[in-house]
């Protein structure tokens, strides 16, 4: 039996129909970019995650780098990244000339520890990045408080983690302003690139809008040197559809995690933990295991797809040699890369494969 990684079929024969008939309705409209679809889009997002503003753009990156830019972040200050992350994170630091300062994760979440992050705030300190990784909320409470108390913006990237909820409430609305990613891959993914700021931060919403779109604030106004990134009319339309299965999709990723949990008994694997404050959303399935290569191909040779999230923390990568920073300086974020691996996660996996990856991991 083949157990895909992820595969989009049976999300995507649900809305098939839909989604060629809404096609056809922009195609005819001619009207390809800022128009009522994004519009749309961006207010039943906004409502989505209880926030006030949502403005679309054209990738998970550049939401993050456009709300940096738009606080004035820029070369010499600092800005607090997890250093257990997917890289965009840090990139989008990066772009704006500012620094990424790493700090290590909670080995029981995967998600930057507040406790480690006061240590590493300084007078160039001006934002905290919490990302949600895998899709659970960051422990946002205490970030929150660090950041009053040093005056500090607090970001969410929430590129995996649409409609997570922290103590209840939806994560996107919970610090300054939050990145969403909607790349295919995503628990709310387009048919392509997309992405889009939330945020209860009017000013904040309107100088993004002016920055994703050459600086502008009306047409052949350019009070910015601005950027060239925005939320296209199909791809709004495309999401508007997948939106409203959103819920219906993410409970299904949650059964598949609980069977997971139940079914799975190996004392050679880790299980990930949903903590008290969140309901994670499971954009990924993330275990691990000491001999994580030989569970790879044990799983491999039983037909089972996984992948790794990430194998290479950040602060190891080629792109960020400059920064210096040694193998071994950042233990926790090292030893996640060397152990997790991701299981099968997708809306529609069916019992029987949910079954044959927890009796292969059992066999193991
Ligand atoms: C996917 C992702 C991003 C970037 O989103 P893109 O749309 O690919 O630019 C940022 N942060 C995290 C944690 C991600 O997983």
């Amino acid at each position: 039996m083949r157990v895909e990684f992820a595969t989009f079929n049976k999300m995507h024969d649900e809305i098939e129909n839909e989604i060629l008939a809404k096609f056809k309705e922009v195609y005819e409209k001619n009207w390809f970019i800022q128009g009522s679809e994004v519009e749309d889009f961006e207010e039943e997002f906004a409502a989505y995650c209880d926030a006030k503003y949502c403005v679309g753009c054209g990738n998970g990156l550049d939401a993050l780098f456009l709300i940096l830019k738009a606080y004035g972040i820029q070369e010499g200050d600092e800005v607090i990244v997890p250093s257990n992350t997917y890289i965009a994170t840090a990139l989008a630091v990066s772009y704006t000339g500012a620094t990424p300062v790493f700090v290590e994760p909670s080995i029981i979440t995967y998600n930057i520890d507040p406790e480690k992050i006061e240590e590493k705030i300084t007078p160039k300190t001006k934002a905290i990045m919490a990302v949600h990784l895998y899709g659970q909320p960051a422990d946002m409470d205490p970030i929150l408080v660090l950041a009053e108390k040093y005056n500090l913006r607090v970001i969410e990237d929430a590129a995996q983690a649409h409609g997570a909820l922290y103590n209840g409430k939806k994560i996107g609305g919970l610090g300054n302003a939050a990145g969403f990613s909607f790349y295919p891959g995503k628990n709310l993914g387009a048919l392509g690139d997309a992405g889009a700021v939330v945020t209860n931060d009017k000013e904040l919403a309107d100088k993004v809008r002016a920055l994703g779109n050459y600086g502008s604030d009306y047409k052949y106004h350019h009070v910015y040197m601005g950027n060239n990134s925005r939320l296209d009319e199909m791809q709004a339309a495309f999401l508007r559809i997948k939106l409203k299965n959103l819920n219906r999709w993410t409970e299904d990723r949650r059964n598949t995690a609980k069977v997971y949990m139940e079914g799975i008994h190996n004392d050679k694997i880790i299980l990930p933990k949903e903590l008290d404050y969140a309901k994670h959303v499971y954009h990924i399935f993330a275990i691990r295991c000491n001999e994580r290569e030989r569970l790879e191909k044990h799983l491999q040779d039983n037909g089972i797809m996984t992948n790794k999230h990430y194998p290479i923390p950040m602060h190891l990568q080629g792109a960020y040699k400059e920064l210096n920073i040694s193998k071994g300086s950042l233990p926790l974020a090292e030893e996640i890369s060397e152990t997790e691996l991701s299981l099968p996660m997708y809306y529609g996996m069916t019992k029987e494969e949910i079954n044959h990856v927890i009796n292969c991991i059992n066999s193991f």
